[in-house]
């Protein structure tokens, strides 16, 4: 989403040059991973339940596929736009590189507020984006899967209407569908899990006892529920979460010394995770401006809601204590951020390595549903894990030896695959 002043996409390309300097790679393929290789831009018109037909800007973009199949989200949002959408699809492709799975980026929006849409007007929007991309997607060419704003039912209407438009049972053009049609175990937990298997390995780098640890957590969704759930079980606690408050049309931070219990928390939220700060205030919470998570007094920063949290302006404000932030989201510190992390001396896990267990565990989902034969949620969370733990430490030695930013360190592994990929198939 556009935020004043910040393109994601320009960001996305300014973190990508940076690499290719560092790894000097020659200038055709330069120019072709600064690129996505196709676009997609079009209008799905709507009959609203008024009788009014509405007209809704979809996009797709398919950043790489030399790996493998396009592979990413598809956003419902008012702020969409087709930058933030080309960067989400750059990252899409260094993710799946970084965990080595064989699969290339892609990422897909729609411009529209669900909150102002009904489940039927949702029905038509999925259907009439898979109808204006129906050639140009599925099983082996490009596989959507929910983000956000986006569930499971929206997966299932647009796999229905692929499988209608192709006359057959297609379950792997698309992931993140419910368990029981199609989806895979542990998908729900997958990336908050992720989030937290590479925490662990970080802390045991680092040498610190993960109970000794404390963290703050700004989004209250998917990821951050689940990367809170798995943090706790391990040891650690969670003192500060941040969400957004839907009838303020602000944000606020939920501050609890004693630490923030996920499942009650989320007994009193909506369901776009904004939590109820009456019901939090009896139970124990103070509510504290939005952006005080950034300022907590802890060793683990995760933020998992949006992308430009970090910025110039305000991560001077993080406190001392911060040793490590994982990133939940996708593109949530901006570049002039980095180095003032870097000055902090901060372990910063990268947002396509932190939060890539929901691409990772999509691409079990996918496996399975082509195999239609699907495994035990332990397998999968084992699987899980041994992806996650083995992708942190090929960027963590790589970073530790030549002295790189995990960043940085993280970009050279991915991007030198799918460079590799590309000239192996003489693309350039
Ligand atoms: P979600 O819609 O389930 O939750 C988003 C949360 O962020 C909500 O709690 C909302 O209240 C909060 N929020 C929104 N604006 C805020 C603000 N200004 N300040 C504080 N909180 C705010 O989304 P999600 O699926 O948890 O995804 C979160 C982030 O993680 C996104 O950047 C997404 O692209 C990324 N991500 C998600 C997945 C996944 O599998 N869900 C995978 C990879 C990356």
């Amino acid at each position: 989403m556009a935020i004043k002043g910040v393109n994601a996409f320009e960001m996305a390309q300014a973190q990508f040059d940076k690499v290719a300097a560092i790894l000097d790679l020659d200038p055709a393929t330069r120019e072709l991973l600064r690129w996505p290789l196709r676009e997609y831009s079009f209008a799905i018109p709507v009959r609203m339940d008024d009788g009014r037909v509405k007209i809704f800007r979809g996009f797709r973009v398919q950043h790489n596929d030399a790996r493998g199949p396009s592979k990413g989200g598809i956003r419902f949002h008012p702020q969409e736009t087709l930058d933030t959408v080309r960067a989400l699809a750059t990252w899409m492709t260094w993710k799946c590189a970084v965990v080595d799975i064989p699969l290339g980026g892609g990422k897909g929006g729609v411009i529209c507020d669900p909150h102002h849409l009904s489940q039927r007007e949702q029905e038509q929007i999925c259907r009439g984006w898979v109808r204006q991309l129906a050639r140009n997607v599925g099983p082996v060419a490009d596989v959507p899967a929910p983000d956000v704003m986006t569930s499971g039912q929206h997966m299932l209407w647009m796999l229905d209407e692929f499988e209608t438009i192709h006359g057959g049972h297609y379950p792997g053009f698309i992931t993140g569908k419910p368990v029981g049609m199609g989806g895979s175990e542990g998908r729900t937990e997958a990336t908050g899990y992720g989030v937290v298997f590479t925490i662990r390995e970080a802390l045991r780098e680092l040498g610190i006892d993960v109970a000794q640890t404390r963290a703050s957590v700004q989004g209250f969704g998917n990821v951050a529920q689940y990367a809170i759930r798995l943090y706790t079980q391990i040891g650690g606690k969670v003192t500060c979460v941040a969400c957004w408050d839907q009838t303020d049309q602000a944000a606020y931070s939920f501050r609890r010394e004693a630490g923030v219990d996920a499942d009650q928390l989320v007994s009193i939220s909506d369901r776009f995770g904004g939590i109820d700060k009456a019901k939090a205030k009896a139970l124990g919470y103070e509510v504290l401006p939005g952006d005080s998570w950034l300022e907590q007094p802890v060793e683990i920063l995760v933020p998992a809601a949006l992308e430009n949290q970090i910025r110039a302006d305000n991560a001077p404000r993080i406190h001392a204590k911060v040793k490590v932030l994982a990133e939940g989201a996708n593109g949530p510190t901006t570049p002039e951020a980095d180095t003032i992390l870097q000055e902090k001396g901060i372990f910063v896990i990268p947002d396509f390595l932190a939060n890539a267990g929901g691409v990772t565990c999509s691409y079990f989902e996918q496996v399975q549903s082509n195999m239609n034969f699907f495994w035990e949620k332990d397998e999968v969370l084992a699987r899980l894990d041994s992806k996650m733990t083995a992708a942190f430490h090929a960027v963590s030695e790589l970073a530790r030896k030549r002295k790189l930013f995990m960043r940085d360190a993280a970009y050279v592994i991915a991007i030198n695959r799918v460079a590799q990929a590309c000239r192996d198939r003489g693309w350039v």
